[in-house]
This record gives C-alpha cells, sequence and structure tokens, in this order.
C-alpha cells in the first residue's frame, strides 16, 4: 500500500480498490456471492465522503433492505472512524423514494404527511373497488387484480399507460379502469400504495423536469447494491437520476436474481452498458466467505441453469467439511435433527446468531419454532413482516395511523369497532353513506354524524365516547413519548383488554406482542417516523443484539453470511416450490434454481441440507421426494447421512409411534394413518419400485434417478 493511503483501502484486492477508487463515471461490478461486493461499495460510498467529493446530502444510495441500509452506515462509520451524518437518500428503493416523495407530494395530488398502504389495506380497497364497479369479487379476486396492478407499477406504466391488449382479458375487460379507480381512491384517501412510492415519482420526473434537474444536480453519486433484482420502475428511476452526472455505480449477480416475480429484470444489468455507454465493467473473484466444497457445491448446483453470464469463483482457503445432505422421515424429525446440531454447535462455543435455518417458504417457520421453544433454544424469525401482519398488531397500528393521519379512512374503519363497542353494520353503512355523500374521511363524517340524530342513542354514545378518545389522544401527541402515547391508546380504547380477558390459548400471545410493538417504538424518533418505518418494513429486520438463531426465507437472507447454514425442506413441491412445478416452465425453475444457490452461498463454514420423507403442507400430510437440486450437486462436494437406512425396524418404530399420522388416525384403530402410510412411497417412481429403504440407503442412485423426477408426488 502506498504511503498516506487511507486505512479503508487495506486489506481490499486489485478489482476491489479499482471499484472504490473509478469514482468518476458509470461503473458495474459484477461478481458472483461472497467477493466483497456489498464491502467494495461500502468503501466507496466512505472513500467519496472520506475524499470530500461530495457531501452525504449529495450522495443517493440504495440497498435491498432496511437492515442492509443499518449495516452500511456502521461499516461506513467503521471504516471512517466516525459515524456519518446525514445520509438522507440512504435506504431501499422505496424508502428513499417515499422521502422524496414527501417533499413533492402535492405535484400528485397528495398531501405530504400521506399514508402509505400496505398488502392488506391495498387489497381491501381494491376489493371495495371491484365490488362497486359490479364485478364479481370471486372470479377476479382483489388480491389477483391488485397484484396486475403492481406489476404494472413495477413496470413503470399509469393507467393511461398500460397496453390496452394487456388489460383486456381482466376484470370483464375493465382492468385499465379498476386501476384508474384505484389510483382515483388513492388520491381521495391521501394515501399511496408501495408502488406508488416510485411511479408518483417517475410521474413528477417527467411533468416536472425542473424537479428531476434539481435532483440530478443533488445527487453527485448513486451507489445500488442487489442491482439484479431491480425491476423497470426502478431501474428508469435510477436512469433518470444518474443521467446528468452519470457517477453510478451499481454492482450485482446475475446468479442471484431472485425477485422476477415481483417484476425484477436482469435485462437491466445488460441495458446498464447500452445506457451507460464507457462504463467500466469490473469484475471480482476472490470469495472471501465460504468454504471450498460450499463454493463447489453452489457452482455445480446453478451451472444447470442456462443463460448466464458466467463468473469465476475462487477462494484461496483450504479444507472445510462437506456440504452435508441429511434425509429424515418428516417435519418434526428435521427440526429435532437441526435442533441437535445447533445444541451441538452452541456446545463448542458458537454463537447462535451465526447458525441460520433457511426455508423456502414461511409455512417451514412453525416445525422450528415447536421445536425450539420445547427444548429452549432461543431463535427469531427474521421477518419484521410476520410481527407486523399480526392481526393484534395491525389494530394497534390501526389506532395509531388514524391519530397519527385523520384522513386514514381505512384505519378508522379497521377500529370502529373493535372492540366492539356496540356499532352495528347499519350505523357503519350510515356512516359510510354520508362520508360518501359529503366526500370526507370517515373520521370527520363520524364527528357529523354524532351530532345528528341519524344513529340510535345507543350507537351515537358509542361513537361519540370513541370520537372523544381520538380527539384527546391526538393532543397527547406532542405531549406524551410516543411508545406511552400508545400504551394509553390500547389501554382507553380497551382493546388490550379485550384480549387480556380472552380465554383462546393464543391471546396472552398477542398481549405480549402489544407489549413488543410498543418496545419496538422506542426504536424511533416519533410516530411518524415509527408509522413510516412499518409500512416500509417489507424485507427481514433483525433488530435485536441478543443472541438468537435465526430462521428466515431465502429470500429474505440475501447478502447475509452465517457461520452455519441449514438448508431445509428440499423436497419437490418445497424447493423447487409447487408452484414453480405447476408453471412448468424452465425460467420459474431457474428462478428457484438461483434461490438454492444464495442459500448455499449464505454459508461460511458449514452448509445442511435437509429433505423430508413426509411433510405436512398447509394440514395435509403428503410424502415427498428429494429435490432435483440435491441431486444436480456435485459428488464429491456433499456426503449423504440417511437417518432412513435403519432398515424397517426404524420405519415400523416411526409408525408404531404413529406420530406423523395422528391426526389422520385418530381414533380409528388400524385408521387411515395406515392406509395413508402404506400408501407412501416416496421412492418409488425415481426407482422404479425399488422401495424407499434402499433409496435411502443409496443415495448416489436416488441421484443417479433424479432424471425421472418428472411426476412429483405432492398434489397440493
Ligand atoms: P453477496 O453476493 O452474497 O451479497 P458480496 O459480494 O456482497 O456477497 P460481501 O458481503 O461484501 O460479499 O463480502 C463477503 C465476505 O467477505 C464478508 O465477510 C466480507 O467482509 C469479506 N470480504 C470481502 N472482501 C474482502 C477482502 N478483500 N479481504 C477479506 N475479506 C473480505
Ligand atoms: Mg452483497
Amino acid at each position: 500500500a502506498a504511503t498516506g493511503e487511507p486505512r479503508y483501502l487495506s486489506g481490499l484486492n486489485a478489482p476491489q480498490r479499482q471499484a472504490v477508487l473509478t469514482t468518476d463515471g458509470p461503473v458495474l461490478i459484477l461478481a458472483g456471492a461472497g467477493t466483497g461486493k456489498t464491502r467494495a461499495l461500502t468503501t466507496r460510498l466512505a472513500h467519496i465522503l472520506h475524499s470530500r467529493l461530495a457531501w452525504p446530502s449529495e450522495i443517493l444510495c440504495v440497498t435491498f433492505t432496511n437492515k442492509a441500509a443499518r449495516e452500511m452506515q456502521h461499516r461506513m462509520a467503521a471504516l471512517l472512524g466516525q459515524s456519518v451524518e446525514g445520509l438522507q437518500f440512504l435506504g431501499t428503493f422505496h424508502a428513499v423514494a417515499a422521502r422524496m416523495l414527501r417533499r413533492h407530494a402535492e405535484l400528485v395530488g397528495l398531501d405530504s404527511n400521506f399514508t402509505i398502504l400496505d398488502t392488506d389495506d391495498q387489497q381491501r380497497l381494491m376489493k371495495q373497488i371491484i365490488i362497486e364497479a359490479g364485478i364479481d369479487d370471486k372470479r377476479w379476486p382483489a388480491k389477483a387484480l391488485a397484484g396486475h396492478i403492481d406489476r404494472f407499477k413495477n413496470r413503470g406504466l399509469t393507467p393511461a399507460q398500460v397496453p390496452a391488449h394487456e388489460a383486456h382479458d381482466f376484470a370483464d375487460g375493465k382492468l385499465i379502469a379498476l386501476y384508474t379507480r384505484y389510483q382515483a381512491r388513492l388520491a381521495e384517501l391521501n394515501a399511496a400504495d408501495f408502488g406508488d412510492l416510485l411511479l408518483h415519482m417517475l410521474t413528477i420526473f417527467l411533468a416536472h423536469p425542473d424537479v428531476l434537474a434539481g435532483y440530478q444536480q443533488r445527487f453527485k453519486y448513486v451507489l445500488v447494491d442487489e442491482y439484479q433484482d431491480t425491476n423497470v420502475a426502478q431501474y428508469l428511476w435510477l436512469r433518470l437520476l444518474a443521467q446528468q452526472r452519470r457517477n453510478i455505480a451499481c454492482v450485482g449477480d446475475d446468479d442471484q436474481s431472485i425477485y422476477s416475480w415481483r417484476g425484477a429484470e436482469v435485462a437491466n444489468i445488460l441495458r446498464f452498458e447500452k445506457d451507460f455507454p464507457g462504463a467500466t465493467i469490473i469484475r471480482l473473484e476472490q470469495n472471501y466467505r465460504s468454504t471450498a466444497p460450499i463454493l463447489a457445491a453452489a457452482g455445480g448446483l446453478i451451472a444447470h441453469n442456462g443463460g448466464r453470464l458466467g463468473k469465476t469463483l475462487w477462494t484461496a482457503s483450504d479444507g472445510g467439511d462437506k456440504v452435508e445432505v441429511i434425509g429424515v422421515w418428516d417435519g418434526p424429525e428435521e427440526a429435532r435433527r437441526v435442533g441437535e446440531r445447533i445444541e451441538a454447535l452452541q456446545r463448542d462455543g458458537v454463537a447462535l446468531d451465526q447458525c441460520a435455518i433457511l426455508v423456502r417458504a414461511q409455512f417451514q417457520t412453525r416445525e422450528f419454532e415447536d421445536r425450539f421453544i420445547t427444548i429452549g433454544l432461543p431463535y427469531r424469525i427474521v421477518g419484521g413482516f410476520r410481527f407486523y401482519e399480526r392481526a393484534e398488531i395491525r389494530d394497534a397500528l390501526a389506532y395509531l395511523r388514524i391519530v397519527a393521519s385523520p384522513a386514514d379512512s381505512l384505519a378508522f374503519e379497521r377500529i370502529v369497532n373493535t372492540p366492539k363497542r356496540g356499532l352495528g353494520d347499519k350505523a357503519l353503512q350510515r356512516l359510510h353513506a354520508l362520508a360518501r355523500a359529503q366526500g370526507k374521511p370517515l373520521a370527520a363524517a363520524a364527528n357529523a354524524i354524532v351530532q345528528s340524530d341519524e344513529l340510535t342513542p345507543a350507537a351515537r354514545r358509542a361513537l361519540a365516547a370513541l370520537m372523544q378518545d381520538i380527539a384527546r389522544w391526538r393532543d397527547q401527541l406532542g405531549q406524551l413519548p410516543h411508545p406511552e402515547l400508545a400504551r394509553v391508546i390500547l389501554e382507553e380504547s380497551g382493546y388490550l383488554a379485550m384480549w387480556q380477558i380472552d380465554k383462546s390459548p393464543e391471546a396472552a400471545g398477542r398481549v405480549d406482542n402489544l407489549l413488543e410493538l410498543t418496545r419496538a417504538m422506542e426504536d424511533f424518533e416519533n410516530l411518524t417516523a415509527f408509522l413510516e418505518h412499518v409500512a416500509l418494513v417489507m424485507e427481514n429486520e433483525a433488530s435485536e443484539a441478543t443472541e438468537k438463531v435465526m430462521i428466515m426465507t431465502l429470500h429474505g437472507a440475501k447478502g447475509l453470511e452465517f457461520d452455519h447454514v441449514f438448508l431445509v425442506g428440499w423436497e419437490e413441491g418445497v424447493f423447487p416450490s409447487q408452484r414453480s412445478l405447476d408453471e412448468g416452465g424452465n425460467a420459474s425453475l431457474e428462478e428457484e434454481r438461483r434461490l438454492a444457490y444464495v442459500g448455499i452461498t449464505r454459508a461460511r463454514k458449514s452448509a445442511t441440507i435437509l429433505h423430508a420423507a413426509n411433510r405436512r403442507v398447509y394440514g395435509q400430510w403428503t410424502s415427498s421426494i428429494p429435490s432435483r437440486f440435491i441431486a444436480e450437486l456435485p459428488e464429491d462436494a456433499i456426503k449423504s447421512s440417511d437417518t432412513l437406512s435403519g432398515g424397517p425396524s426404524l420405519w415400523r418404530a416411526a409408525l408404531g409411534q404413529a406420530d406423523p399420522f395422528a391426526d389422520v388416525a385418530r381414533g380409528t384403530g388400524r385408521g387411515p394413518g395406515w392406509q395413508r402410510a402404506a400408501t407412501v412411497e416416496p421412492y418409488s417412481g425415481a426407482l422404479g419400485g425399488r422401495g424407499r429403504n434402499v433409496a435411502r440407503a443409496a443415495p448416489v442412485e436416488a441421484r443417479a434417478s433424479a432424471v425421472s423426477f418428472a411426476q412429483p408426488a405432492r398434489k397440493d
């Protein structure tokens, strides 16, 4: 290293340095997992600030999750030896776009305090619109139509821009009209959905060149992580913002593109060179994360995909355990085995948060939760999403939202009769009618209606009391610390009490969750900041520092790393998902394979893959065959250990306990449990009827026969 060179450059390899020091002009860093892309990007940001090439507020830096943004901020502080304030435009696409949109909301007919709707609100609103339009919402469910609208938004298309032929086949040809109406309703509600955050900004940029020019001027540098997962709207937005100064650096890996279902386009990588001619392309090839067998397994797997840009990956580390593949009887046993492994690691001094369980679908987490609660192993379901999706949390948030923004009718609707206040359907209908007639938010209509004699005296009293409560809480907004206010609201509204007196088994958990919510609020400056955060929590959040086993989805694990990774449920129909198999196309299967690649490459020291012969999916027991991805792993990088090779006695023992089929066999003696078991022939298809025990004992043959996986056993 040259003398006087900033400390943060030491420890970077040559291409990484180039990625940091090439500050002028467009740069594309294209490299495989664990090669230090994110590290290079973080250092680049530190370098720009350290060299005073720009002020923090003049940098746009996009990360894929909120957590990644926080981490980048931390690491940068470590690199520079001081924390950096004022990086207003460091965050996810949504967070950054939301911040921008608040400044210019009036240009698209919103107030700057607009609400950000989540998926649930979005679908409720959509449902109202579908019904209002006289469309059969059984045939055209709100969820599906909202999905179409999302996809238009991801492509940067406003209702006027949607090509007619694309909308033609949906909702009796009314999809564009519904989209138009939906946008109008959002405006009335002073609300935006996630897609709007970017779409509105695009609209503003195109209609108000001065606003765009302001940002083009401001952003001296643009940095983007996980670039392979940007969608068209995000790409257009970036391109507009970077076009003037052209100092844009994007890092990505085409093999880790896992969001095409959300509109991401790998083609954006190819487009980059066209839109930013003369771009410096940097390739990083040394992997610093994983052992050689882990890399070999991941590399061998992803080699089954076609149309890759192609990359070299190597590691200087030698040794390392082979990737272990473990076959087990059923889901509970899978959880048991993983629990044992982690306890053993813990005894060897491994920190729990260096152990991660990566699932393909949310439903898989419960089995692990159950097991870990039983054995007292601390765990964390990483995915703030899950927490904030819970009904009690959504109710509590609705109370907070209506206090923060009186026009939030969706929030008002959610809490007006929760807990029950004796406001019947009739009263609510009246309220809605009045709100519609007067073009007012529901809360305003409620304030008016309690002055009239439209409602029964009882209903009027109940509603008036609620409105008084809300007014009082609003007064307290500036006086009480917001977590305290939340506690007051939960108590005074009777909402907390509703769960405290509830006798159902999950009520206690709900009370805990509500308390957890008020605790979570303490991390935020004020209520608005908290609500904004919640609205933006789409990605996994891990805010607690205490050591816990991490359980998360493969999607949520992107960009992260752990010493020990457990990849569970590698079965046809679970992973690859049934959906990807049903679609039948190679594209969706290849996306699943990229997801598997992301999963394996999260591991530093060990990766363990598990598959179960039986699994309960949405309450139904089904037999499974191992994922084709197992068969695609290079043999010399893996070792198999099967717990089912113990011969028939082991199977009998398992059946004797009858636990896998306990719910089916209930009370029927030699009942359906046995019949069901008798039809479980997970391997017969794959092995030409040689039987499952043979298959378990002969993983090589099982692999060799994987080409005949055309008929997966799962039928859900
Ligand atoms: P992914 O594709 O999974 O997002 P990435 O390319 O962003 O991976 P990083 O997360 O930046 O990779 O780096 C992977 C690991 O390698 C990190 O622990 C990082 O600190 C380490 N690392 C990166 N570059 C170097 C280096 N030059 N020397 C030592 N360690 C490095
Ligand atoms: Mg990264």
